[in-house]
């Protein structure tokens, strides 16, 4: 079996460089003579490591000092609820911007430990478009802002940042992290699971602005609290070495191909390829996301009779296509175009698009 074109949502496809390099370095990392999972994450390798991951990232996503960066373990999921805790007193309240699964998800995750205000929702519209930014209901006291800049299942993402007033903006980009340029001044905090853009799974990624630290949110144990884990440069308990390794690897990766500009215009480039192959097919292939909402990193489309579905996701597989049954609670398809996704990919995808039609009618 050779290696596939792999459309899976997460944990999601690496680059094929970076496979090989974590393969080539496996046994004998760094002239160590031992894997990087097999030494101490205090040694002066494995700290020296972790310096120049995050010193790559700071310059691929030009973090400003007044930031902090963290290497965390937990999930997103398990961020839904500490986020709340570290970020929000007794009594305080949050906006939510619930736009689909995920970030739904967030706000109820949230509700033992903050009063949730749902600032905005689209879930009366099925999650198909985004919540109309003059209908958002913003609490000027509220200790933060929190919203999913692309709905991994719904297939929708925001294009651009929104403005959301006085309170930070904290943002879930589990699923479209360094896929492009982005002002991280404009958030309080950012966080994400690896495994969609990053690297393997078990590892999150947090970039939360200093201030934000001072903050006592509510009663916890010292592993909770994020300005523990600042202090001790994410090494407060045992890290994912692993994770962080690899995403260390992933970042010298994006650098290699020009940066995040150069992923933003490679990644517009796939969706558009795949979008125009969808809206061409007259109707054999449907994406129900308003235009102007539609995921660049997430792309859900229908067949015109779901009855062909069984068929097409046998053939794509046989054909080296991976992973392109849509959530099960959504059906249909769907394919995730992630930086470690290749224009060739999705060349080839389209092309058996359009064979499946002809042969299918
Ligand atoms: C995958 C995903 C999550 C869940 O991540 P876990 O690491 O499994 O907790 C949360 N938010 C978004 C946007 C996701 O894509």
């Amino acid at each position: 079996m050779s290696r596939v074109w792999n459309f899976s949502a997460g944990p999601a496809a690496l680059p094929q460089a970076v496979l090989e390099r974590a393969q080539r370095e496996m046994l004998d990392w760094n002239g160590s003579g031992a894997s990087v999972m097999e030494q101490s994450h205090r040694g002066k390798r494995f700290i020296a490591m972790a310096a120049q991951a995050e010193a790559d990232l700071r310059e691929l996503m030009q973090i400003p000092a007044d930031y902090a960066v963290l290497f965390l373990q937990g999930g997103a999921t398990q961020h839904f609820a500490q986020i709340p805790m570290n970020l929000a007193g007794e009594g305080d309240s949050a906006d939510y911007i619930v736009s689909g699964h995920w970030s739904a998800k967030a706000a109820s995750e949230a509700k033992p430990y903050v009063r949730v205000n749902v600032a905005a929702s689209s879930e009366a519209a099925d999650y198909l478009k985004l919540p109309p930014h003059d209908s958002w209901q913003l609490d000027p006291n509220a200790a933060y802002v929190h919203y999913t800049p692309n709905e991994t299942i719904h297939g929708v993402e925001f294009h651009g940042v929104p403005e959301a007033g006085a309170a930070p903006l904290v943002a879930d980009m589990s699923s479209n992290i360094l896929s492009e340029p982005l002002d991280v001044g404009r958030f309080g905090l950012i966080y994400a699971g690896a495994q969609k853009n990053i690297g393997p799974s078990g590892l999150v990624l947090m970039i939360i602005r200093r201030d934000l630290l001072q903050r006592a949110g509510r009663p916890m144990a010292r592993i909770f609290r994020y300005a523990e884990h600042a202090a001790a440069d994410s090494m407060l308990n045992t890290p994912n070495t692993w994770g962080w390794y690899v995403a260390g690897l992933t970042f010298q990766w994006l650098k290699a191909q020009g940066g995040l500009g150069a992923m933003a215009e490679r990644n517009r480039a796939k969706a558009e390829l795949l979008y125009r192959a969808i809206d061409g097919s007259g109707g054999y292939y449907r994406n129900p996301i308003e235009p102007s909402a539609r995921s660049r990193m997430n792309v859900r489309f229908t067949l015109h009779d779901a009855a062909l579905d069984a068929a097409f996701l046998q053939e794509s597989e046989a054909t080296g296509l991976l992973a392109l049954k849509g959530h099960k609670a959504l059906g249909g398809m769907r394919a995730s175009l992630y930086n470690a996704v290749p224009p060739e990919a999705v060349e080839a995808l389209v092309a058996f698009m359009r064979d499946f039609a002809q042969r299918h009618g």
